[in-house]
């Protein structure tokens, strides 16, 4: 990746177990890009024990999203933050039709430009990757298969929509996310070369 390749920043797509957090670390470790990690960082908030984090707690257990007020100052917060120019990987960000419209807003008011990443891998495949990952990272969320399903119909119902509203825009493009973690790796530089190129 060419160095003027990375001023636009990216929104990275992908149901839960597609292997989207995996390579968006990967990728940060590679290159320039800050990364936010919307659920991460809501489990920071999470575990610092004040009452706003006692409330993130009980939705991120129990895997629903995190009300828009708490969720969107944060992210309006880290936006702001970052403006000395490096460009920004935002994973599970937006997540619904309201925080796009929120997100799109702060990002405008930022005056960053964006492209989106999809890792599309289909939901039976997705179930299993979970399995495996939640005995390797014991976290509470991946380990109830009934929250796993709340977090993916939520994927499908709210955050596929507003894939689609970007992929109307023609700011998204799509890596097969059966591949091996190296292959979707290979094809997201590809992808991000090409998705900065898109022009609005
Ligand atoms: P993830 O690791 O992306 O699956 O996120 C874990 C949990 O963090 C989710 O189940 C939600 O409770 C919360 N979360 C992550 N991203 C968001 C978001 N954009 N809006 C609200 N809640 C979120």
């Amino acid at each position: 990746m060419s160095p003027d390749t990375q001023d636009m920043d990216l929104v990275f797509f992908g149901i839960q177990g597609s292997g989207k957090g995996t390579q968006a670390k990967r990728l940060a470790e590679d290159s320039d890009y800050y990364i936010f990690e919307t659920g991460g960082e809501l489990r920071k908030v999470a575990a610092s024990g004040s009452e706003l984090g006692n409330t993130v707690k009980e939705y991120v257990e129990s895997g629903r999203l995190v009300p828009f007020e708490i969720t969107m100052q944060m992210v309006r917060k880290a936006v702001m933050a970052q403006l000395n120019g490096q460009p920004i990987l935002f994973d599970g960000m937006p997540r619904d039709e309201d925080q796009m419209v929120e997100f799109d807003s702060i990002m405008e008011e930022a005056g960053r430009d964006f492209r989106c990443i999809h890792i599309v891998l289909d939901r039976d495949e997705a179930v299993e990757r979970i399995k495996g990952r939640a005995k390797i990272e014991g976290r509470a969320d991946d380990a109830d298969m009934e929250k796993v399903n709340r977090r993916m119909d939520t994927f499908e119902e709210k955050t596929m929509p507003v894939i689609e509203r970007y992929k109307e825009a023609g700011l998204v493009v799509e890596i097969d996310g059966s591949q091996s973690e190296e292959e979707v790796y290979a094809q997201l530089k590809e992808a991000i070369e090409y998705a900065e190129n898109i022009s609005n």
